[in-house]
Parts: structure tokens; C-alpha cells; sequence
């Protein structure tokens, strides 16, 4: 059993006494820790730390090159720990080894590295519209922010969540997800020997109770959200009704449209990348797949071989690309959307169900129906899964129209040779980042959040900036002022 604290305020792991978390490796089934929630006086406690922290001032008035080693220290003390961090991380959520540790630790260190680089450029605000006067802007962090991640990417998440809050002189309380918090608790556990004590207090619980204290809780000034949309709705009245300022990093059903004048191997490539990555389970995934009538056929036999060669297993072996969903419940949600027979919407051309030769485990194999209509559910809901919808398009206006058919708006990806084509794209693909003749590139400068359903604000280098700082405009005059004598 690993042994995980229900909270770390103060730099210290605290136990808690709530109610039992159950955490369970999703690839053997067996209980790895028990964890008892943070009760509603942790959650205090934790919030209590982290005011604290910022009113003692010794993080937020740090001066900028103090707070940049800090933070590049934190991802130093993530590199030292990386092989037990992501050995932790693996064992949870059942992400292949390779991924968690040279994928999501390696950004997770490059988070905190990523925000020391970017307040050292951070650029002011003057203004002189009246020659007597100097107006400058002053970009002063908001106080203490409430973080809550979701199970899908732990690390890497729940890090730039952190990373960003910390970096502007923010402290804060992260709540990572009931499902696989253990990576993250360690790797907060890991970083608090570079930060003054209470900047980052971690809480484990489930959302109805703890994540709902800390999101409604007044010690807290913004609200960092990523997770469902559902929660997202809840979550971000509950901020609004306080008045607290919040980021939404919502669901996703993004369309992966693939015209016919596409280097079809890359594009066929970058679409089992695009659904197969990380499980399946990616708020980012093309998981609409809009293929072009005249490469159909042969894209679609294409693509059902090599899903049919995703190598699934243990997600320890070097070999496996796909590993097992993150819980019993996740693997239920996602077989619920193999078209039950008499749907005539939907054709299952590979995989439906569970992976072969895995008795015990949430293995799933990779999916792939052929949908006759953007309207069916495997098209407008999230599936979060190794499960990619598949359909052909004849002009380019009908891939748009598709594409944008959603109430999500997280993502969209467009493979052309064609620059003219890449260029209308771009433009008409209604969503927060396009991907052209890529799968999956993020540049950290780059505002990442979505449209419609799939969120409101972003996250990223500006859009963390005027997230987690507030503006003070101050005025002063350049010689003394001769002012009216009121009352004189
Ligand atoms: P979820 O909404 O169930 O839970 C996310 C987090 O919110 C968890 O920590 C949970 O405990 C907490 N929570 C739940 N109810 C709460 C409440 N009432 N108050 C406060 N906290 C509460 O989401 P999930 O199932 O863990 O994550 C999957 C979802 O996240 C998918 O929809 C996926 O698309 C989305 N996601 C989005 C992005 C993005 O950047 N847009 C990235 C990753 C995942």
C-alpha cells in the first residue's frame, strides 16, 4: 500500500480524518491506498496556510530572481524524483510508463521552469496622456487560489496549474482528483522544500465535499478549474456567487478533418495519435475523425489495421501504448457508447469492448465506429476513451459545418497539403487551438482554453498572467501640483 496524507499544509503531510478513498491500480484492480479525506477543518487549515503565506509576504514580495530560482528549483527537485514520481503515477492511473515519465514528469518540471523564464520577461504598463502626469500599471497577485484537477493527466495538469498560481506571487491549495491523486501528493510533497512554507497546500477528497468547501470557501480569491463540463457549470457559479474570478478547462469532442489532398501517412499517424494518446483519455483527442469521400475507403482500412496493431498491455512494459482505463466506472462509461444492436447510426469496424487476454484490469480495446450522422452520440458526447468516431465528408464547407457542429470547441485539427486550404481552416474551425498537419503541439506561450462548452478563459503564459494577477492602476504627478484651494 502507498501511503498518501490527506492533505499537505505547511509544508507538512497531515492525516486526515473524513471519509475512506479507495485507490485502486486500474490495471490489476487491487487497492493500492486508502486515504481518509480532508475534513472541513483541513479544508480550513489549508486556506488558513495559504493566506497566511501570502500575507506573511515572504513568497509574493520575493523579488523576481529569488521567485525564478525558487521555481526552477521545484523543477529540479521534480527531475531528482522523477523515476519514483512517475513509478507512482503509472501504478495509478495506468498510463504507460514511457508517457508518464518521459512525457508528463519531464513537463510538469518544465511547467515551473517555463513560468521562472516568464516573469523575468513580464513587461509594464506606462501611460502619459496628461504630460503631467505618470500612470503606470501594476500587476499585483490576486491572493490565494483554489486548483482543482482532474484524473485524465494528473501531473501534468495539476503542475501547470500550480506552476502558473505560484509563479505571479499567488499561493494556493490544489485538490487533485479522488481517483489517482498519489503522483500528484508526491510531487507537491516533493516541491515544498523550495517554497516558503503554506504557498502550496495540497487537500485529497472527493468534489461534492471537499473540492465544494474549497471552491465556495471565502478565504479563497480565483478558482482554477479543469474537468467535466457538468462540474464546470457547478463550480463556476458556485466562484460567481462570491464574486471570485475563474478559469474553466472543460470537456472536448474535437473534429480531426483530414482532406484528400493530405500526406496521408502523417495524417493517418497523427489521428491514432490523436485518439490513442494517454488511453484515449484526453480532453484534447480528434476524436471526430472527418476523412474526405475520395481517400474514405482506403483511409478507413488504413486506419482499422494499425488501431488493430495498438499494442495494449501492462502499463509497466516498455511495449504497450495503450494501458487500461483509469477506473471500473470510466471503462463502463466508455463501453456504453458500443452501439447496441438495432442502432443503425453506428457500425463498430475495430475493437468494442474489452482488450483480449486481460482477465482483471479496466483494458479497452481501441475503438473505432463508422457514424452515418454528426448527430448521433458518438459524435456529440464526450467518450473520453481509446473510441474514435469515424465519417466521411465531400466538400470543405461540409467538414466545417460538422467540424462545428458540437457545443464543444476545444480543439480542431486539419491535414492539407494545400496552404489555401490550411488557411480557411484555421479560420473556420470554431475552437480554442487548431492543430494543422500535427497532432498535439502546445506551445506553453500560447493561450490553451476553449470555446462554447469546452470552457471559459485559458491557461498559458499571458492568459496566466491576467488570470492570476490583478491590475492597480497608480497615477503621480512629475512636479509638485498647483491645486485648487477648495474651501480655502
Ligand atoms: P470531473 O469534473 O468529474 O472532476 C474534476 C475535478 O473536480 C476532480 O478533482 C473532482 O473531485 C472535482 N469536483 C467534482 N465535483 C466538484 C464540485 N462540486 N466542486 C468542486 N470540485 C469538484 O472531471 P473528470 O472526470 O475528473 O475529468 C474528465 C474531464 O476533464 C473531461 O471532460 C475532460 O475533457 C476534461 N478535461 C479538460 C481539459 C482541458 O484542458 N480543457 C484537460 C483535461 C481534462
Amino acid at each position: 500500500m502507498t501511503s498518501c496524507p490527506a492533505a499537505i499544509i505547511d509544508a507538512r503531510r497531515v492525516a486526515g480524518s473524513g471519509a475512506p478513498i479507495t485507490v485502486v491500480d486500474p490495471s490489476t484492480e487491487e487497492v493500492i491506498a486508502q486515504i481518509p479525506e480532508a475534513e472541513d477543518a483541513l479544508v480550513d487549515r489549508a486556506v488558513g496556510s495559504a493566506r497566511a503565506a501570502f500575507d506573511r509576504g515572504d513568497w509574493r514580495c520575493m523579488s523576481v530572481e529569488q521567485r525564478q530560482a525558487a521555481l526552477r528549483a521545484c523543477a529540479d527537485a521534480i527531475d531528482a524524483a522523477a523515476d519514483r514520481i512517475a513509478d507512482v503515477e503509472c501504478a495509478n492511473t495506468g498510463i504507460p510508463y514511457a508517457q508518464v515519465r518521459n512525457g508528463q514528469v519531464v513537463r510538469a518540471a518544465g511547467n515551473f521552469r517555463f513560468f521562472a523564464d516568464y516573469i523575468g520577461q513580464m513587461a509594464g504598463e506606462l501611460y502619459e496622456q496628461d504630460p503631467n502626469y505618470l500612470t503606470y500599471v501594476r500587476r499585483e497577485p490576486v491572493g490565494v487560489a483554489a486548483l482543482i484537477s482532474p484524473w485524465n493527466s494528473p501531473l501534468a495538469l495539476g503542475s501547470m496549474k500550480v506552476a502558473s498560481a505560484i509563479a505571479f506571487g499567488n499561493s494556493c491549495v490544489l485538490k487533485p482528483a479522488e481517483q489517482d491523486p498519489l503522483g500528484l501528493t508526491l510531487l507537491v510533497e516533493t516541491i515544498q522544500a523550495a517554497l516558503p512554507e503554506g504557498v502550496v497546500n495540497l487537500l485529497n477528497g472527493f468534489g461534492a465535499s471537499v473540492g465544494d468547501r474549497l471552491v465556495r470557501h471565502p478565504g479563497i480569491d480565483c478558482v482554477s478549474f479543469t474537468g467535466g463540463t457538468r462540474t464546470g457549470r457547478l463550480i463556476m457559479s458556485a466562484a460567481g456567487a462570491n464574486l471570485k474570478p475563474s478559469v474553466m478547462e472543460l470537456g472536448g469532442k474535437s473534429a480531426n478533418i483530414i482532406f484528400d489532398d493530405a500526406d496521408f501517412d502523417a495524417a493517418l499517424d497523427g489521428a491514432l495519435i490523436g485518439i490513442f494518446t494517454n488511453n484515449g483519455q484526453q480532453c484534447l483527442a480528434g476524436s471526430r475523425v472527418l476523412v474526405q469521400r475520395g481517400i474514405y475507403k482506403q483511409f478507413v482500412e488504413a486506419f482499422v489495421a494499425r488501431a488493430n496493431r495498438v499494442r495494449v498491455g501492462n502499463p509497466r512494459d516498455a511495449a504497450t501504448e495503450i494501458g487500461p482505463l483509469a477506473t471500473r466506472q470510466h471503462y463502463e462509461h466508455v463501453r456504453s457508447f458500443v452501439p447496441a444492436t438495432g442502432d443503425t447510426g453506428a457500425r463498430i469496424i475495430a475493437g468494442g469492448g474489452r482488450a483480449k487476454g486481460f482477465e482483471r484490469g479496466f483494458y479497452f480495446q481501441p475503438t473505432i465506429a463508422e457514424v452515418d450522422s454528426n448527430d448521433h452520440r458518438l459524435c456529440q458526447d464526450e467518450i473520453f476513451g481509446p473510441f474514435a468516431a469515424l465519417m466521411p465528408f465531400d466538400s470543405d464547407e461540409d467538414a466545417y459545418r460538422i467540424a462545428n457542429e458540437s457545443r464543444f470547441g476545444l480543439v480542431g485539427y486539419a491535414w492539407s497539403r494545400d496552404i489555401e486550404r490550411i488557411m480557411a481552416a484555421q479560420e473556420r474551425i470554431s475552437a480554442g487551438t487548431i492543430w494543422c498537419n500535427t497532432p498535439m503541439f502546445r506551445d506553453l506561450r500560447a493561450p490553451f482554453g476553449g470555446f462554447r462548452d469546452s470552457g471559459v478563459g485559458a491557461e498559458g503564459g499571458r492568459a496566466a498572467e491576467a488570470f492570476y494577477t490583478r491590475q492597480k492602476a497608480v497615477s503621480i504627478p512629475r512636479r509638485p501640483l498647483t491645486l485648487r484651494k477648495m474651501g480655502a
